[in-house]
C-alpha cells in the first residue's frame, strides 16, 4: 500500500516539476519573443536560422516562415559575403566564446541599416557546440546623428579656417596701411615743426595757434599708427622681449613724473606708494614701461578733474603685483569682459571728449601675458576703478 501510494506522490511531484518547467520554458519564450528592439534569434553550428522574435522580424523585414532555415550570411552586405566575413564571425565566437561587430547590414527589403551585432556561442554540457545566439540591434538613426556630427564638425572646421585666413588678411592690412600712412605723417611734424620754429619766417600769433593745432592733431595721428603698428606687431609673434632684472619702483616713478605734466592740466593727483623690500623684477623695460603708461593715462583719462591716481608695487606669494587704482567713472561689470578686446571701446562720460582707439588693452594684455602675467581689473561705477598687473616671479625674480 505504502509503495503504491508512494508512487503516486512521486508521480505527483515529477508532474509538478514538469508543469513548472513548461511555465518556466513559456516565459522564456514570451520573453525573448517579444522584445520588439532587439533581433533575438538562434543560428545552428552551421549558421542556419532556427528562431525569430518580433525584434528580428522588425528590424530585418522578414517573418519566421521567410527565414527559418536560411543562411544568417543573407544578411550580409554582398562584399562582406564575399569575403566570407559571416563564416569568419562564427568561427570568432567559436573560439572566443563571442564576437562583436558594428557594421553595415541588409534588410529583406535591401535597404541597409546600421547593426551592433553579438554572436554567442552556445556549447552544451559535453562541451559540443549547439549553435548560436544572436543578438543585433538597429543603431542607423545613432549613427546618422554621428555622420551629421561629423560633417558639421568638418563643415565648422572649414569656416575657421577661413575666419582664421580672413582675420590673418585683415590684421595684413592694418600692418601694411599703418606702414603706410607713417611716413606722411611723420613728414607733416617735420615741415610744422620747421614753420613753427620760424624757418619759413615769423608766424603771426593766428597762423601760430592754427599751425599749434595741426602739430597736436598729427601728433594724435601719429599716435593711432604707433599703436596700430605695435599691435600688429604682438599679433604676428614678432615681438620677444628681452626680460631683464628691473628696478620697476624707479621705473613707476619715472612713468609718473613723465606724466605728471598731463596729470597737472587735469589737476589730478598721483600717489606712488613706497614698495618695501621690492626685488628687482625681470620684465623687458620698454616693453612693460609702456604697458604701464598706457593703464596710467587710462586712469587719467577716465577720471574727472581733481581725482587721485594711485600706484602701488608689492611682491606676495610668488606674485609680483602692480596696481593702478584711479577714482574715475568707473567701468561696469557687464562691461568688463569687453576691455582687453581689439578695437573694443567702452562708452562712458569721459570716452566722447578724451578719444581712443580701443586698443590700449589689448595690446596691454598681450604684453603682460607675454611675461606670463595676466591682469585683473576691479570696479565701482562713478568711483573709480583699479587694474592689478600680476607677474609670477618664483625662481626668475634677481
Ligand atoms: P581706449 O582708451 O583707446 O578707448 P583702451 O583699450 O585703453 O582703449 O580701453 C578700452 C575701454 O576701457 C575704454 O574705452 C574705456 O571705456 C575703458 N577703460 C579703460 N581704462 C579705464 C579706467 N581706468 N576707468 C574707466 N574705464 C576705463
Amino acid at each position: 500500500v505504502g509503495g503504491k501510494a508512494g508512487s503516486a506522490v512521486q508521480q505527483r511531484a515529477e508532474r509538478a516539476r514538469h508543469d513548472e518547467t513548461v511555465v518556466e520554458l513559456e516565459r522564456y519564450r514570451l520573453l525573448v519573443e517579444s522584445v520588439q528592439d532587439y533581433a533575438i534569434f538562434l543560428l545552428d553550428s552551421e549558421g542556419y536560422v532556427l528562431t525569430w522574435n518580433k525584434g528580428a522580424e522588425k528590424n530585418k523585414g522578414y517573418k519566421a516562415n521567410e527565414i527559418i532555415g536560411k543562411h544568417f550570411s543573407t544578411f550580409y552586405l554582398q562584399r562582406d559575403r564575399d569575403a566570407k566575413k559571416p563564416e569568419r564571425e562564427l568561427e570568432l565566437a567559436k573560439r572566443f566564446g563571442r564576437v562583436e561587430d558594428e557594421d553595415w547590414r541588409v534588410r529583406k527589403d535591401g535597404t541597409q541599416f546600421w547593426a551592433n551585432v553579438v554572436i554567442t556561442a552556445l556549447f552544451g554540457q559535453d562541451g559540443e557546440l549547439r549553435g548560436f545566439a544572436k543578438v543585433t540591434r538597429d543603431l542607423t538613426e545613432r549613427k546618422r546623428h554621428e555622420e551629421n556630427l561629423r560633417k558639421a564638425n568638418i563643415l565648422l572646421r572649414r569656416q575657421q579656417q577661413e575666419l582664421e585666413r580672413l582675420n590673418r588678411s585683415k590684421d595684413e592690412f592694418i600692418s601694411l596701411a599703418s606702414h603706410q600712412l607713417r611716413t606722411p605723417a611723420t613728414g607733416i611734424k617735420q615741415f610744422l615743426g620747421l614753420i613753427m620754429e620760424g624757418f619759413a619766417g615769423t608766424p603771426t600769433p593766428a597762423q601760430m595757434s592754427l599751425i599749434e593745432k595741426a602739430y597736436d592733431s598729427n601728433e594724435h595721428q601719429i599716435a593711432i599708427v604707433n599703436s596700430l603698428l605695435r599691435v600688429a606687431q604682438v599679433d604676428d609673434g614678432r615681438l620677444h622681449l628681452r626680460k631683464l632684472p628691473t628696478d620697476i619702483q624707479r621705473l613707476i616713478t619715472e612713468v609718473a613724473e613723465v606724466q605728471a605734466e598731463d596729470f597737472g592740466r587735469r589737476k589730478q593727483r598721483v600717489i606712488v606708494k613706497p614698495a618695501k623690500d621690492l626685488p628687482k623684477i625681470r620684465v623687458d623695460a620698454e616693453h612693460f614701461r609702456m604697458a604701464l603708461e598706457n593703464l596710467v593715462d587710462n586712469a587719467s583719462k577716465y577720471t574727472p578733474d581733481g581725482g587721485t591716481i594711485t600706484l602701488q608695487a608689492k611682491v606676495e606669494d610668488g606674485w609680483f603685483t602692480l596696481s593702478v587704482q584711479d577714482t574715475g567713472v568707473g567701468i561696469a561689470e557687464a562691461d568688463l569682459p569687453k576691455l582687453f578686446r581689439k578695437f573694443s571701446r567702452i562708452p562712458n562720460g569721459l570716452s566722447e571728449s578724451v578719444g581712443g582707439t580701443g586698443l590700449g588693452l589689448y595690446w596691454v594684455g598681450k604684453i603682460i601675458a607675454l611675461h606670463g602675467g595676466r591682469i585683473e581689473v576691479t570696479s565701482v561705477v562713478g568711483k573709480g576703478t583699479t587694474f592689478t598687473i600680476y607677474i609670477p616671479i618664483g625662481q626668475e625674480y634677481a
